[in-house]
């Protein structure tokens, strides 16, 4: 049986990186996958001339210098500046919430009287600390846009009543007094031409790749056949969940090819209504403006995680980063295994991140 330096499980950005970096500091490294394919989510595939995001859509956003230029050694990026459209009620509303969705929703283009709208709104709840994420979005926005374009949204996608749910997860969402619908404030933001699949394969370039792999079904083979295991999957799975569960957001993705070209005019449209029971449509030809006759789409429905499930989004609120803290301690009382990425880290972050947290990785890592 061959040896390896590094085992690497999941072939998924975070691993990819160590993977790549791990082979041009010269270690033998081995990658398995229990997909039929590389790329973990950010897996894009060619249909109809349309680069599809099958788990998900994938904006590449960054202010970092170093990422940036990491990233653009494997692919050339677009420019895509994201701005999703909000719809409630029949009506579609301008996102990130900015002097756009303040003129939809109240008719005023004064940055000033809009400001004082939100003002007054705000001081009617009286919140000092907000306690959670009803109140910090209260404390944030007011009323009526909470009510709108966050409440629905939110308690649809995490399952979860706004008042049990973390303040943090609203922080994410900027708000501006301009007529600037770009959602993200980084200074890079792109998609790759061609899709992502293709920089995961040049990362993996001349290092062999099992699909079809599963860690789980041979891990005594598996924890000898090299020195040390990069894993990229749930950390608690890792652990024979002996600590107990932790909790994940899965989402199920139903995809349609149309025979229009143009369905929505714009990347992504959200459903910020409770009562549409998916969060958001994607038109993937618009983030990279594929031409084809067709187009498709995909409805993105959140669902509550169990066995057997994708785990999407891990579930940061106390109980479970407390836990996730507790199976940290493990990890660190063993020298063999290094956790990584989403699920290993058990943290809920955006591509760049990814990459920072790999690089950082690699640095303390392999540079010895
Ligand atoms: N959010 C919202 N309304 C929206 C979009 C986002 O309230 O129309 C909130 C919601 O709480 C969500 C968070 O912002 O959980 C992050 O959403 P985003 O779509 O940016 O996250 P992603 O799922 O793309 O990582």
């Amino acid at each position: 049986m061959e040896h390896y330096d590094y085992l690497i499980v999941g072939s998924g950005l975070y691993g990819s990186i160590f993977a790549h970096e791990a082979r041009k500091a010269g270690k033998k490294v081995l990658v398995i996958e229990k997909r039929d394919h590389i790329a973990g989510n950010i897996y894009t595939k060619n249909q109809e001339g349309i680069n599809v995001h099958k788990y998900g859509a994938h904006i590449f956003h960054t202010s970092d210098e170093e990422v940036w230029k990491y990233i653009n050694q494997f692919a050339k990026f677009n420019r895509f500046t994201n701005s999703p459209k909000g719809f409630y009620h029949g009506k579609l509303y301008s996102l990130p919430f900015n002097m756009n969705t303040f003129y939809e929703l109240w008719g005023e283009k004064d940055p000033l009287k809009v400001k004082k709208i939100i003002a007054d709104q705000i001081a009617k709840e009286h919140i000092d600390s907000p306690k959670n994420l009803e109140e910090q979005a209260l404390k944030l926005v007011g009323r009526d846009v909470y009510e709108k374009l966050i409440k629905g949204y939110t308690e649809k996608q995490w399952g979860k009543k706004a008042t049990e749910l973390p303040a943090f997860i609203i922080k994410r969402l900027p708000l501006r007094f301009t007529f600037d619908n770009n959602y993200f404030n980084d200074l890079y933001q792109g998609i790759p031409f061609g899709g992502y699949t293709g920089i995961i394969e040049k990362m993996l370039e001349g290092i062999e790749v099992r699909l079809n792999t599963d860690f789980f079904a041979n891990r005594d083979i598996y924890q000898q056949i090299a020195d040390k295991i990069m894993f990229t999957g749930c950390i608690d799975e890792f652990f024979d969940y002996v600590l107990g569960k932790l909790e994940y957001r899965s989402l199920r993705f139903e995809e349609e090819t149309l025979n229009c070209e143009n369905y929505q005019g714009n990347a992504v449209i959200n459903y910020n209504e409770y009562e549409i029971p998916y969060t958001r449509i994607i038109e993937h030809k618009h983030f990279d403006n594929s031409v084809s006759p067709k187009t498709i789409i995909t409805r993105e429905y959140p669902v509550t995680w169990k066995e057997g499930l994708e785990p999407y989004y891990p579930v940061n609120d106390e109980k479970n980063n407390s836990l996730y803290q507790q199976y940290l301690e493990m990890a660190h009382k063993q020298n063999q295994v290094i956790f990584g990425g989403r699920l290993g880290l058990y943290k809920y972050f955006n591509m760049d991140l990814v990459v920072k947290s790999a690089l950082n990785l690699c640095r303390e890592e392999l540079i010895k």
